[in-house]
Formats: C-alpha cells, sequence, structure tokens
C-alpha cells in the first residue's frame, strides 16, 4: 500500500483535523551471518530490510490514544492517563509498552494521538515484525514530543518494552538493526557492549532471497537453554586454561584448537567449536566484503549453516531441506538458516535473473520433500527508522 492510500485509510478512520498527521517507517531485519553469537561474546551481523512498518500518527485534543492497524481487526482507545494499565494480549501491548517506557523520560505529557499502522512484514516468521512496530513507535513518540531520538536509546527502550511488557525474551539485536540500519550496508554488531560498525554490503545484481520453513517451531525454548548451559560449561573449562577469557568468542580458532581436548564432553566441545568459527567467518565475511566478493561471502552463509546442522544442531530437516534445494539453483551464491533454528526462515543471496526460478523449484522441490509450503520473500537492504518526509 502506497503512504498516499494509507493516508486516505486513515483519514477514513480518524476524519479531517487541523492538525499534521505525520508518518514513520522502520523495518524488518535478517541476520546474515553470525548465530549463537549474541551470547556467547561474539559478532552478529544484522541488516534492515527494505520492507517493514509505516505509521501514521496524528495529535488530537480529547486525552485519548487511538490504536488501529490494517493488519490487524482489533482496535483500542485507551485514555492517555491509563496508558500501560492492563495489558490486552493483544498487538497494542507492543505499542503501549513502548509507551510505558516513554512515560519514565522526563517528557512533555501529550493530550492525545490517532496512530495507524501498517506492517508489510510477514508476522511471527522471524523478520521482527514486532522490533518494527515498537521501533516506529518509539522513534514516532519521541520526535513528535521532542525527545532525544538517538537510535541506540530507541533500541534499547525498545527492547525492555518487548522484554517487561509484552514479556517475550529477546536480545537486542532486532531493535538494534531495526533502529540503526542503513541502505546496503550490514550492521557488525557486538550484543553485550552494543559497539557497532556499517560495513557496505552491496548486492548489486543480487536479491536477499528469505525462505521462510513455516515449520512450527516446538522445541526452541529448551534447546535454547541447553545450548546456552552447553557454552556456560565450555567456557568454565576453558577459562582455566586461558586467562583472562570472559566469552568463548573470544577464543582464536587456534587458541580453540590448543585447548580442545580438555572439554570432555564430545557435543560441549562441538558446541564451542561453531561458536568459535563461526566468529571467526563473520569476522573473514566482512573482510570479504571490503573487496566486494560476494562469491566468498555466499560460501561462508553455506558453512555458517553447515555449522549449525552439524556442530550446533539447531537445524532441521525443514531448515535443511530449503537450504539444500537453494543451493541447486545456479543463481545462488550461499544459503543459511537464519534465527535461532529449529524452525523459521533460511537466506540466501541469489542472483536476480534466477529469482524466479529458485521461488518456483526450490518451493516445489520443498513441498515435495516435507509436506509443508514454504514462502519467500525478496529483499534488499534497506535503511532503519525514519520520518518519510514529503509524501503526499
Ligand atoms: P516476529 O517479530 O518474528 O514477526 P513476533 O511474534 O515477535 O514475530 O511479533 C509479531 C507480533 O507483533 C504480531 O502478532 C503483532 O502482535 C505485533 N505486530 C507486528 N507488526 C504489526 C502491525 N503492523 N500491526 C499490528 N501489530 C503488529
Ligand atoms: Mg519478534
Amino acid at each position: 500500500m502506497s503512504v498516499q492510500d494509507l493516508k486516505g485509510k486513515f483519514i477514513g478512520k480518524y476524519g479531517e483535523s487541523t492538525e499534521e498527521a505525520r508518518v514513520f517507517y522502520a523495518p524488518g531485519r535478517v541476520n546474515l551471518i553470525g548465530e549463537h553469537l549474541d551470547y556467547n561474546g561474539g559478532y552478529v551481523f544484522p541488516a534492515a530490510l527494505d520492507f517493514g512498518t509505516t505509521l501514521i500518527v496524528r495529535p488530537r485534543s480529547d486525552g485519548k490514544v487511538q490504536f488501529a492497524s490494517t493488519n490487524f481487526p482489533y482496535e483500542a482507545s485507551i485514555d492517555y492517563s491509563e496508558i500501560g494499565k492492563a495489558k490486552t494480549g493483544e498487538w497494542v501491548d507492543y505499542p503501549v509498552g513502548v509507551m510505558v517506557e516513554l512515560a519514565k523520560k522526563d517528557l512533555p505529557v501529550s493530550a492525545g494521538f490517532d496512530l495507524l499502522f501498517h506492517g508489510e512484514i510477514p508476522n511471527g516468521s522471524g523478520l521482527s515484525s514486532s522490533a518494527s512496530i515498537e521501533v516506529v513507535t518509539g522513534f514516532a513518540f519521541l520526535t513528535l514530543l521532542g525527545g532525544d531520538t538517538d537510535t541506540v536509546e530507541i533500541a534499547l527502550l525498545s527492547q525492555r518494552a518487548e522484554n517487561q511488557y509484552v514479556g517475550v525474551n529477546s536480545g537486542i539485536m532486532d531493535q538494534f538493526a531495526v533502529a540503526n540500519g542503513k541502505r546496503d550496508q550490514a550492521i557488525l554488531l557486538m550484543c553485550d557492549t552494543l559497539e557497532y560498525s556499517l560495513i557496505p554490503f552491496v548486492t548489486g545484481s543480487y536479491k536477499l532471497v528469505i525462505s521462510n520453513t513455516n515449520k512450527k517451531r516446538g522445541l526452541v525454548d529448551s534447546k535454547y537453554n541447553e545450548r546456552r548451559s552447553q557454552c556456560e560449561e565450555a567456557l568454565a573449562v576453558l577459562k582455566q586454561e586461558v586467562p583472562g577469557l570472559s566469552y568463548l568468542a573470544e577464543l582464536t580458532p587456534e587458541q580453540f584448537e590448543a585447548h580442545k581436548d580438555k572439554i570432555t564432553d564430545e557435543a560441549v566441545q562441538r558446541r564451542a567449536r561453531h561458536v568459535v568459527e563461526e566468529n571467526q567467518r563473520v569476522l573473514d565475511s566482512v573482510e570479504v566484503l571490503k573487496q566486494n566478493d560476494l562469491k566468498q561471502f555466499g560460501l561462508y552463509m553455506n558453512d555458517s549453516h553447515i555449522s549449525l546442522r552439524d556442530l550446533y544442531e539447531v537445524s532441521c530437516e525443514e531448515l535443511d531441506v530449503m537450504v539444500e534445494e537453494a543451493q541447486k539453483i545456479p543463481g545462488t551464491l550461499g544459503s543459511r538458516m537464519t534465527g535461532a533454528g529449529f524452525g523459521g526462515c533460511t537466506v540466501s543471496l541469489v542472483h536476480e535473473n534466477d529469482v524466479e526460478r529458485f521461488i518456483r523449484e526450490v518451493g516445489e522441490a520443498y513441498r515435495t520433500r516435507t509436506g509443508l509450503i514454504g514462502e519467500f520473500y525478496v529483499c534488499g537492504i534497506g535503511n532503519g527508522v525514519e520520518e518519510l518526509k514529503g509524501v503526499e
């Protein structure tokens, strides 16, 4: 839907006013490489997508905040003074959670707002529609109320909204990428220090194709916790060998090789190997991107998948089939699972001339082999949160 059409909907819903309606946007995100490193002191390498969530917002004078979304029928009208007092279990908990965080800041109290959201990100597919709606809400309110629109701060307060108000435990990567992304750049991010740099990622005639396995994720929480404690176990052993070590990902592959035998549990050793090698792969990926070598980047994506499948064991049949079929398409430079695993999406780098064939052939083979229907999203790398000015 164009911004113009969305404005038409907004007027249809809330009517005309002398107040100005302003338009804000935040993207979805994908992690390109660097999986299960965020809690191991390693790097992640996400990028903002070129589609996301648009928000039209306009002040009103009767103290009410009115919420509507083109994606959900549920609507709400909440007194400004009542915001955050009762969770609804509906989508409005996401923007309300952000407003609760904003209320802790010293911002002028406003008389009320009309809000209309429109999302182009499939919900619950791992492309972070939740971070997108949070960050666009935070940025819009801080802009309108004259607050500090520092995008790192906005990422942090959005994460708190999701963790504390909505009650979903998630790291900082999603909100960070959505808030700080830049067109044709990926973000090399250290999650615990929030140190980051933007790395040019000009895909040119290649497209990112995100393939949704539509596999229902079952075991993800218990397996995730198991992996975390296995990493802690490996770290405890290696700390005795390497003085001053505070995270697994601080080890070089050579250091790991020298001390790995001290980890007697074979599975735990494999988990640690993934962490060390995947972190090195992220750094190597950045180097090859600096030389514009997308082909080598694609090979690192393939290696990352193998490591997640065989060493970290967080893939599943559906993700493996999706990756295997993707790699059969001649225009595919690389393909891997993205996100925590056990379902969700894969990300592939595919020549634009082969994208149609990719969607057709990978889709058919995936359906034949798994009985599930995959979904495909063709993306570029776009900007982080922003106000869309001058769109009529
Ligand atoms: P993901 O972040 O992977 O898309 P989540 O389950 O974390 O999946 O977040 C999806 C939820 O975020 C939706 O079910 C809805 O509650 C909320 N949400 C995201 N985008 C919108 C939108 N455009 N309008 C209303 N709610 C949205
Ligand atoms: Mg989410």
